[in-house]
């Protein structure tokens, strides 16, 4: 999942993030990547209680990656707790109160080892596409951990603080 990751400022971050939530034709695009990767983990058929315990990074000692693409159109809605590092701020009671708009990772991740592994190269897969539709639809492409990217946009974000 850290593959093409790059180090990136907030100052760099927030103007992509930007401009890929005002590209409808990229978010267009972004949303149908998403779907067919729901579609392609459900044909598997994975068992999630929604126990809420894998969006708790810092427990798990989990990372979650993003792309530009992807806190652009998680933004969309306003989490319901402010950003802070290993906390994701969609998470209200153990409940993702994003799920239309989760990222790839929030989809592809099961806590079932087997699964894991086969999900692995299904990431990549739909990961790859994410990738390639930045630079088609003109949007910056940048990589960063779910809840520091969340952050630095905190303020320009309007998030509640
Ligand atoms: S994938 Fe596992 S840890 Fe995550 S919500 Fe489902 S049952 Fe809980
Ligand atoms: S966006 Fe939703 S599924 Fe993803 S980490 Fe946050 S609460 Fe969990």
């Amino acid at each position: 999942m850290q593959d093409n990751k790059r180090v990136i400022e907030a100052s760099d971050l927030i103007p992509a993030v930007r401009a890929a939530g005002e590209n409808t034709r990229f978010l267009g695009e972004l949303r149908e990547i998403l779907t067919d990767a729901d579609d392609a983990v459900g044909t598997y058929g994975p068992i999630c209680r929604e126990c809420g315990k894998c969006c708790d990074f810092a427990k798990k000692d989990h990372r979650l990656f993003v792309s530009t693409g992807e806190l652009a159109l998680l933004t969309i809605i306003t989490p319901p707790c402010a950003p802070s590092p290993l906390h994701c701020p969609y998470q209200l009671a153990l409940t993702c109160t994003a799920r239309q708009f989760r990222p790839l990772g929030c989809r592809i991740y099961y806590c079932k080892r087997a699964a894991n592994a086969l999900f692995n190269d299904i990431y990549e897969r739909f990961h790859r596409r994410i990738l390639s539709a930045h630079p088609r639809c003109g949007v910056p492409y940048y990589y960063t951990e779910l809840t520091s990217g969340l952050v630095d946009l905190g303020p320009d974000m309007g998030f509640k603080r």
